[in-house]
């Protein structure tokens, strides 16, 4: 799983910031998009407008599911280079 801008594909870093209405700064893809200082729940993210498109996206479509494994997941994960186990020969 990885976290992108729906329509710009833009990829926020751990240090990338929000500002809630409250005026509370932080990560909004720690708390799945609820201001821990308040407590709103932000059902749409902004993109970050000097990086990204600063279009606002539902929360929900900046999470995607990898469609495959990068080389390094695959070297980090070496049982997935296992060959699948054998069975009894038949017939
Ligand atoms: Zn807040
Ligand atoms: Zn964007």
């Amino acid at each position: 799983m990885y976290i992108a801008c729906p329509k710009c594909d833009w990829r926020p870093t751990p240090d990338v910031l929000w500002v809630c209405t409250c005026g509370h700064r932080w990560h909004t893809f720690d708390t799945h998009g609820v201001c821990p200082a308040c407590g709103k729940a932000w059902k749409e993210t902004q993109c970050q407008s000097w990086q990204g498109c600063g279009k606002w996206s539902d929360h929900e479509d900046w999470y995607h599911e990898d469609d495959g494994l990068t080389v390094e997941e695959y070297l980090a994960n070496p049982q997935h280079a296992v060959a699948p186990p054998t069975r009894p020969a038949s017939g």
